[in-house]
């Protein structure tokens, strides 16, 4: 039999980071066996479902590369399939119409409460045949009464629940609309789950579906419950603690390698390796060695590792991430460098993409402002003569690339008997429109030699004002 395991998001918002670490725990699993991934898109809640929420959930787990071998299933789409299975649950007598009202079952709960059990439906409708013709009515499934539920958790171990502790539970609302816990059941039955990898905040749920299973005659599949993720101030994580939709980690800068990889450690280790290209995961991860319990999201972590893969992959392809962000902040490419240059001088400058961005606007855009305080500290009337000097030099190059372009700032210091700073300062000024930039002569090199000269002219300009007024 071939394992399967599924991700079964409800679409009522965006994929947020612990829907994609379970995505992605799921995947693995899958890949590492050869197995299925399933995509099922749980939207019987046709309240809170939306068509943007679906599409959402699937642009992450593009953005992500979580492909999915089956699917998307909906669960809208079966309504007659679990119609089917409550049919055969009602004939077999493993479930049975229930004609109390909510009210009729609150005061059921009060009472039990009052005996000192567990709040539940006392099973009035359990075994009666009375059926009044014109009442609504709710299907319940007939717990079993006595005996144990083993979870055989493969992240949390055994976990033993009694089955007293379980209300015969409803199956189908009054207007025949399933409820959660039969199609879940019904699809991880018919779609041949093997593993059920999904957040611990459904282990409740899951000896109710057990207990529908064994009705069934169903197999049981696997199950492993991952602990929840918590913020950096160890409450449950939520949009207060910011960014936490997948795609607003890609607006924010972080490369999808980045924000898998920290994923993947949030919640699992491998010794004490941090960084695991994908290949690696899918050799190494287990569900067994999840941590049983809750982590804690840390963005600074998360920059770290979003670092060490914009400096560490290849330029080519932090540059086609790098593009989306240039074009999003509404600067043209065509002209000037490559940008793969651009990640190989920058990427060790910046915490995200989205930063790389801002501060290379200067390769691909002109600019008449110049930076204020690197005017103030660089600009001064002393360094017309080093610029004229330099700006001669730079333009009787016929070989535009670094080491020449070193050896005119060189040579004008030396000339000039000046530091290199006093010469560099005020041309990478002049050449970038601030006082930071890579190397001057790389970041002169990637730049067009008629756009520097044209651009020690413009903060020439500013110069000979400075020398007016004083
Ligand atoms: N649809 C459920 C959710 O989004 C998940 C159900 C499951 O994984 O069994 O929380």
């Amino acid at each position: 039999m071939t394992l399967t395991t599924r991700f079964a998001p409800s679409p009522t918002g965006y994929l947020h980071v612990g829907g994609a670490r379970t995505a992605l725990y799921s995947w693995l699993y899958a890949k590492k066996n050869g197995g299925n991934f399933i995509l099922r898109i749980e939207d019987t809640d046709l309240e809170r479902s939306t068509q943007a929420s679906v599409d959402a959930i699937m642009d992450g787990m593009t953005w992500l590369k979580l492909e999915w071998t089956h699917g998307p299933y909906f669960q809208t789409k079966c309504f007659d399939r679990y119609k089917e299975v409550i049919e055969q649950l009602l004939a077999s007598g493993d479930a049975y119409r229930c004609y109390s009202t909510a009210e009729e079952v609150d005061v059921m709960r009060e009472e039990a409460k009052a005996k000192g059990g567990i709040e539940k439906y006392n099973g009035l409708w359990r075994d009666r045949t009375d059926h009044p013709a014109d009442k609504p009515f709710v299907i319940r499934f007939k717990n079993p009464l006595a005996g144990d539920v083993v979870i055989k958790d493969m992240v949390k171990g055994d976990i033993t629940i009694s089955n007293e502790q379980l209300d015969d539970l409803i199956i189908a609302r009054s207007d025949g609309t399933p409820t959660y816990n039969l199609t879940v059941v019904v699809d991880d039955w018919d779609m041949k789950v093997s593993h059920v990898v999904r957040g611990d905040d459904h282990i409740s749920n899951t000896p109710k579906q057990i207990n529908i299973l064994t009705a069934l005659g169903a197999d049981i599949p696997e199950y492993a419950h991952i602990p929840m993720i918590l913020g950096d101030d160890g409450k449950r994580l939520s949009k207060r603690h910011g960014a936490v939709g997948v795609m607003q980690y890609r607006d924010d800068g972080y490369l999808p390698e980045a924000l898998l990889n920290y994923l993947v450690r949030l919640g699992w280790s491998h010794g004490d390796q941090e960084i695991f290209s994908r290949e690696e995961m899918i050799e190494l991860f287990d569900l067994k060695d999840c941590n049983r319990a809750a982590s804690g999201f840390n963005t600074d972590k998360l920059i770290w590792v979003n670092q060490h893969y914009m400096k560490t992959m290849d330029p080519e392809y932090v540059a086609e991430h790098l593009a989306w962000h240039m074009k999003e902040q509404g600067i043209d490419t065509t002209n000037g460098p490559a940008l793969s240059e651009v990640v190989k001088i920058q990427a060790d400058r910046v915490k995200t993409l989205k930063e790389m961005a801002q501060i290379s606007r200067y390769f691909y855009e002109d600019f008449t402002e110049l930076d204020a305080k690197a005017v103030k500290k660089h600009l001064r009337p002393v360094v017309k003569e080093p610029m004229m000097l330099v700006k001669e030099k730079l333009a009787a190059l016929t070989d535009w690339s670094p080491e020449p372009i070193h050896a005119a700032i060189n040579d004008t210091a030396v000339e000039l008997e000046l530091g290199m700073g006093k010469v560099g300062m005020p041309l990478r000024v002049a050449a970038t429109g601030g006082g930071n930039s890579p190397s001057l002569d790389i970041t002169l090199a990637l730049l067009d030699q008629k756009k520097v000269l044209e651009r020690i002219d413009q903060a020439l300009v500013v110069v000979e004002a400075r020398i007016a007024a004083s």
